[in-house]
């Protein structure tokens, strides 16, 4: 039996892993720490994901298209949203269920952890439910434990001294920057943040003829941005953020 964590390379992922270690009844050699790259999250993540590896001494185990977000895009002609989430599909959910069939060849049976933490009940029940239908095992210590994100990233930096992906340091999650599930105030932060990325997926929008979001482009929605004095204090709890499946 494999116990399989999904790492995302975030803080609740990593802490997830962690928990597994200390866990007396799961075998050492049975934890696998499986990556699925999107290549597409700020620089210093793939840094914290080794330096946690190394930590909790078990190699990644990395599974990907070898594509990142905007060939994903170009490949797909679309961009992705809340609505259209393909990119999720095919760069993460694909890719594990891959490793998966591959597992199952293998002659191997697998639980799959995932770092849901007690605020996100709700992805805990759809998850649990969508798997109890494929008749597999799904577990998500952190929800189960009570521990949140925070408390995950505090014990990284202080206690393991390992240096978050600086994404965090303005963004809710190390994803993908931008991430196409993002809301209005997402969006808001990866302008402002990293203006660079923010204007290569309002080209997208305009190149390819979709959008975002439903009522408005990301050029327009820029415009609000440098126009309105209001936004940010308005946008400050408007995250309305549906995370990538295994992005904690
Ligand atoms: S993090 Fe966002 S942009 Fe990246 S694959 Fe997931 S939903 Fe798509």
């Amino acid at each position: 039996m494999k116990h399989v964590v999904m790492f995302s390379g975030g803080a609740a992922s990593s802490y997830v892993a962690y928990l597994l270690t200390k866990d007396k009844s799961i075998p050492f050699k049975d934890i696998v720490f499986l990556h699925t790259p999107t290549l597409s999250e700020c620089e210093d993540s793939e840094k914290f994901r080794l330096k946690v590896a190394r930590r909790l001494k078990i190699p990644m185990t990395v599974w990907g298209r070898g594509e990142d977000i905007w060939e994903c895009i170009d490949r797909n002609g679309a961009v992705p949203g809340q609505f259209l989430p393909f990119c999720t599909q095919q760069l993460k959910q694909e890719m594990k269920e891959q490793y998966f069939r591959y597992l199952k060849k293998c002659g191997e049976d697998w639980t799959e952890y995932v770092g849901y933490g007690p605020d996100e009940w709700m992805r805990v029940q759809k998850a649990t439910a969508r798997n109890e239908a494929l008749g597999r095992n799904v577990r998500f210590p952190l929800a189960e434990k009570g521990i949140k994100s925070e408390q995950c990233k505090s014990i990284i930096r202080d206690e393991w001294k390992i240096e978050l992906p600086s994404a965090y340091a303005t963004l809710k999650h190390n994803n993908c920057i931008p991430c196409f599930k993002g809301g209005k105030g997402y969006w808001y932060e990866v302008w402002k943040n990293y203006p660079e990325q923010y204007r290569k997926a309002a080209e997208k929008e305009s190149e390819i003829g979709y959008t975002v979001f439903k009522d408005i482009t990301l050029f327009e929605l820029e415009k609000k941005f440098q126009n309105d004095k209001e936004w940010e204090e308005m946008q400050m709890n408007l995250w309305d953020f549906i995370p990538c499946e295994c992005w904690t």
